[in-house]
């Protein structure tokens, strides 16, 4: 009996089911303080007996971003700078707003997975795995594609109209890392001979890259 009982303990702890990448919360909630005197991993909770709807609340995600600028596209994030009471709680949203042969640049959030889901117009979506296959789709209004967590990933408008998207992520602070503004606009930049022979480039090439950064 004590070990079918066992067996049973052992086989739910290696069940899919019981996997997990955040710690729960402890509390129901943890609304981070705007002027922490010390620093944890997230932000410390303010007094929750000051906790009003506001720390839950965000608006004008109705407005188009302004996509006025080289690339065509912007994103406007909801994380926990924007909703204080996200702290914690391992969500986070996003409008992606792409006018026409725009471009969201090939990047990855560090801490959490994207779903995106199509609200206007097209947009042709892809990520990259750690074996470098790629997975790509065009999609429509109503459609909906995941971008695993960490995998970088880009959206493109094809069509001739705005396309509007939202995102939902698994972390308060997904962190975002874009690929080509990483290797290729860092301060200070990473060295020419680094980077000419890790793209396969010549330093002159390597030179211009960073000036367009
Ligand atoms: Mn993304």
């Amino acid at each position: 009996m004590a070990s079918s009982i066992f067996l049973l303990a052992l086989l739910a702890l290696s069940s899919p089911f019981a996997l997990a990448f955040d710690p729960s919360p402890l509390q129901d909630f943890c609304i981070a303080d705007e002027m922490p005197r010390v620093f944890v991993n997230g932000f410390v909770c303010k007094d929750p007996k000051e906790a009003k709807a506001e720390d839950f609340f965000f608006s004008g995600l109705d407005k188009a971003g302004d996509t006025n600028n080289k690339l065509g596209s912007k994103v406007t994030l909801v994380d926990v700078q924007k909703i204080a009471g996200l702290n914690t709680l391992g969500v986070a949203v996003a409008r992606l707003d792409i006018e026409p042969y725009g471009l969201n640049p090939p990047h990855t959030h560090p801490r959490a997975t994207e779903i995106l889901t199509i609200e206007e117009g097209t947009m042709y979506v892809g990520f990259v795995t750690s074996d470098n296959k790629l997975f790509s789709k065009v999609l429509n209004k109503g459609d909906v594609f995941v971008f695993p967590k960490g995998l970088i990933h880009f959206e493109f408008n094809p069509g001739t109209k705005h396309a509007v998207g939202r995102a939902s992520l698994s972390s308060q602070n997904p962190g975002l890392i874009r690929v080509a503004d990483a290797l290729l606009g860092s301060k200070p930049s990473i060295s020419d001979d680094i980077l000419a022979k890790a793209l396969q480039l010549d330093r002159k090439t390597i030179d211009w890259l960073q000036s367009q950064f």
